[in-house]
């Protein structure tokens, strides 16, 4: 195809140009762990060739799911394409996928140091912290990228919007200040429909593919947007430490796509809705939601095509009324994860982001929501009846009057 196609078209239509030539229309599901090789010589080229992250020679042969699968391989030129990217290289996790990334531009290059911006997914800052990777890791705000940079900085991790208070970074700054050490994005929030980091300059767009792309709740797996040099690195360490995605899991986050546009616009106009029903709240100190501030820096404008529908509050009443919210709602289900079609509530301080040490932790009366598919007023039903089940939230507003 020649044209230019809408994000909606690709979606629906990337990743499925072999399916022809194969004489089927739904996405094929190969499961074989093993492949017939040609010949010895062949088969140890072939070998060779993707265990130092290429692809399968055309005259060679696949040899073993740990190093190539077709499935997956869909999956992955799919959402290459919808992150304007070369390649896309897919893993068991969004965990699995940020230790990829970290093991190839740190030990592997020399590097030993990793400046990241919080805030950051608690598992993400968590492993940056945790010493198992072989690196040191500077925390740092979004304006003090370039002065945490060293001679032996290997990579800047940056997340916006970010978990769980919805932070914006702006992605081309901080990719200025990284001056030419890569940049990878967590873009999980946003997901390609409202985002596309690399357009902006950065080297990596990496996805807990788990939450928006699969969409549905039963997928755990991460991926990772970016040239096609950098995904030779991202798969020889996928081959050689074995953190796969399984083509089931492949197949669940291609289908998965076709309704990502869709999903997202629908989510996001139920959350844009409730958003304005809980600011008017009097059970409500805060919200947090992208662009509530107006957008004074022309970030939003700049980077972005929409506000996504991950929202963050803090309750009046502190801890106590946000355990009794997450224990009174019903259609919110007390779960964390988020981006399914189903609505979920949580409580970052003491889930998500529990590894994160005191003072990079979350306030303990936040609690996040994720927006799901349902109706926007039975989901602020379920947030009124709530609030109203809440006793500490009754307490905490009769004092106040
Ligand atoms: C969930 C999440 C991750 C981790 O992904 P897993 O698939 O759970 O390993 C990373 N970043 C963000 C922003 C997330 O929400």
């Amino acid at each position: 195809m020649t044209a230019v196609l809408h994000p909606d078209t690709l979606a629906v239509h990337a990743g499925r140009s072999d399916l022809e030539s194969l004489g089927v229309h739904a996405l094929p599901i190969d499961l074989s762990t093993t492949n017939p090789l040609p010949d010895i010589e062949r088969g140890g080229d072939s070998y060779e060739a993707m265990a130092t992250g290429g692809r399968p020679p055309a005259d060679g042969s696949m040899v073993y799911a740990r190093l190539w699968n077709p499935t997956v391989a869909r999956f992955e030129e799919a959402l290459a394409e919808l992150e304007h990217a070369e390649a896309s290289v897919a893993f068991a996790s969004g965990m699995a996928a940020m230790t990829a990334v970290i093991l190839a531009h740190g030990p592997a290059t020399g590097k030993h140091h990793v400046v990241a911006v919080r805030p950051l997914y608690g598992g993400t800052d968590h492993l940056l912290g945790s010493g198992l990777l072989g690196i040191e890791t500077t925390y740092c705000h979004p304006e003090q990228v370039a002065s945490s940079i060293r001679s032996d900085t290997g990579l800047v991790v940056v997340e916006t919007p970010a978990n769980p208070t919805l932070d914006i970074a702006d992605i081309a700054a901080v990719v200025a200040q990284a001056g030419g050490v890569p940049v990878v994005v967590d873009n999980t929030f946003a997901t390609p429909v409202l985002q596309n980091p690399i357009d902006l300059g950065a080297a990596m767009s990496l996805h807990s593919a788990t939450k928006y792309l699969g969409g549905h709740g039963d997928v755990i797996a991460g991926v990772v947007a970016c040239s096609e040099q950098t995904a030779e690195a991202l798969r020889r360490v996928r081959a050689v430490t074995g953190g796969l995605l399984h083509p089931l899991g492949a197949y669940l986050l291609h289908r998965g796509l076709t309704t990502l546009p869709v999903r997202m616009r629908a989510q996001q106009e139920s959350a844009r809705r409730i958003v304005q029903w809980l600011i008017d709240r009097p059970e409500v100190a805060e919200v947090f939601y992208p662009g509530l501030d107006g957008d004074p820096r022309g970030i939003l404008e700049r980077q972005m095509r929409g506000t996504g529908a991950m929202i963050a509050m803090r309750m009046r009443g502190g801890y106590a009324a946000a355990s009794a919210v997450t224990s009174a709602t019903e259609l919110f289900t007390h779960a964390v994860s988020l981006g399914g079609v189903d609505s979920l509530i949580q409580h970052p301080a003491a889930l998500t982001h529990r590894p994160v040490p005191p003072e990079a932790r979350p306030a303990a009366d936040v609690l996040r929501l994720s927006i799901g598919l349902e109706n926007a007023d039975d989901l602020i039903a379920d947030l009124a009846r709530a609030f109203a089940a809440a006793p500490a939230l009754e307490r905490e507003l009769r004092e106040a009057r």
